[in-house]
């Protein structure tokens, strides 16, 4: 069986109790064979990455758990809205995109309770919009693109979040412009300009709260760069389309928006 249909048959599968149960070696591929050591670390520390002491109550088999967490959605969500999805099998028209970072703390659907067919959800490191770009940026472009022309959603949400480790990552990065990771630095250079500004601007104040400045004004540089695609310029112009900055503060349990 291909790795695709692997991966497909068990998402359906997951409805029921199959006879023969996948093993974990049946359904996935065979990693890669790295010959590299250990992951590199941000100029020796762990700037990105914010590891928890925080174990599962019960442990529970990777393949176990995927199941276990269908069979709760299956019988608690899926089976009591049934008109709901049947509804979406037909299609989507969603109001929302929204842009959310891949922490695994702050998933928009739970955090503000976005039910399926409501949010067109792109996440990714610092959810950070990067500016048009057909080359380098195409998989976001795509996603925009989709939501607006082929959607057309009414509104483009992104959300910071606190304690976000790309853009702690950001904040980091020296001024020689060296790098010591293969994508992640690239990446969150996306929104430099809100590393800048709050450098200057809140050069006193401790390092903590500066990253949660820059959460925000990163938001705000996504939301300009959003502006760079056409579509999304032309919506705004027509006001067929809104953007909206949002924060969330896991540490306080609040959560802000704002509009450009
Ligand atoms: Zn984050």
């Amino acid at each position: 069986m291909s790795t695709a249909a692997a991966i497909s048959s068990l998402c359906f599968a997951l409805s029921k109790a199959a006879a023969v149960r996948p093993t974990v070696a049946s359904v996935l591929p065979t990693p890669p064979q790295h010959s590299s050591p250990a992951p590199r670390l941000i100029r020796n520390f762990p700037v990105f990455a914010a590891p928890s002491t925080l174990t599962a109550a019960v442990e529970m088999e990777p393949v176990e758990r995927l199941r276990s967490g269908f069979d709760y959605f299956k019988k608690e969500i899926y089976e009591k809205k049934l008109e709901l999805f049947s509804q979406l099998a037909e299609g989507q028209s969603p109001k929302f995109m929204v842009f959310a970072c891949a922490d695994s703390r702050v998933c928009p659907s739970v955090v503000l309770n976005f039910q399926p067919g409501e949010a067109f959800t792109v996440r990714n490191i610092a959810n950070m919009v990067p500016p048009y770009d057909q080359i380098k940026y195409a998989g976001v472009g795509a996603a925009i693109e989709y939501a607006v022309i082929q959607l057309k959603v009414e509104n483009i949400t992104v959300i910071g979040h606190s304690r976000c480790g790309g853009i702690k990552g950001l904040m980091s990065i020296t001024d020689d412009s060296s790098t010591s990771t293969d994508f992640i630095e690239d990446w969150v250079k996306i929104c430099t300009p809100a590393r800048d500004k709050v450098k200057k601007e809140y050069a006193s104040l401790p390092f903590a709260d500066q990253c949660t400045k820059c959460e925000k004004e990163a938001v705000n540089v996504s939301l300009e760069n959003l502006k760079t695609y056409p579509f999304v310029k032309e919506g705004l112009e027509k006001k067929t389309l809104k953007l909206i900055g949002g924060h969330y503060d896991f540490v306080k349990g609040n959560f802000e928006t704002w509009e450009i």
